[in-house]
């Protein structure tokens, strides 16, 4: 079993109130070998909503706003949910805060990468998680 980022099967759950749909994961859900979770949705934070990204181990609304206690709790719910449907590989979001895998945006809202994972890619691989980005496996 994976898990998928939601917004990546057409929940509208981004920042934004939208969704990046990728029809090849909506058929994985679809043939039940995928299970979409949104860690934002999961830590208390409203849809739409502020953009954030991570600095400095915190992570920060573009607002300034700390919502690190929000993803914390975001990515502890996706965990459980991953331990629960035994889930072995996460394919999530490139370059969310919470979902990013390898990199990530650096904080200033300038659109400038850096090496780094999202609050919840980080904590999936640190139990054992295969954690990928939609970019990485091309879909
Ligand atoms: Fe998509 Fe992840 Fe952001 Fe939710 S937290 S909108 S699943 S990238």
């Amino acid at each position: 079993m994976k898990l998928v980022s939601a917004c990546l099967v057409g929940i509208n759950c981004k920042y934004d109130g939208k969704s990046r749909i990728c029809p090849k994961l909506v058929e994985m859900v679809k043939r039940g070998e995928a299970i979409p979770v949104c860690p934002e949705i999961l830590g208390g934070l409203p849809t739409p909503r502020i953009p954030s990204e991570q600095k400095n181990d915190r992570v920060i609304n573009k607002n300034g706003e700390d919502v690190t206690e929000q993803f914390n709790k975001g990515a502890e719910e996706t965990l459980n949910i991953a331990q629960m449907v035994g889930a072995t590989e996460a394919i999530l979001k490139a370059r969310s805060p919470s979902c990013g895998a390898n990199k990530v945006y650096d904080g200033t809202f300038t659109h400038t990468i850096v090496d780094g994972d999202g609050v919840t890619a980080k904590l999936l691989k640190t139990h054992g998680i295969k954690v990928k980005t939609e970019e990485e496996i091309g879909v």
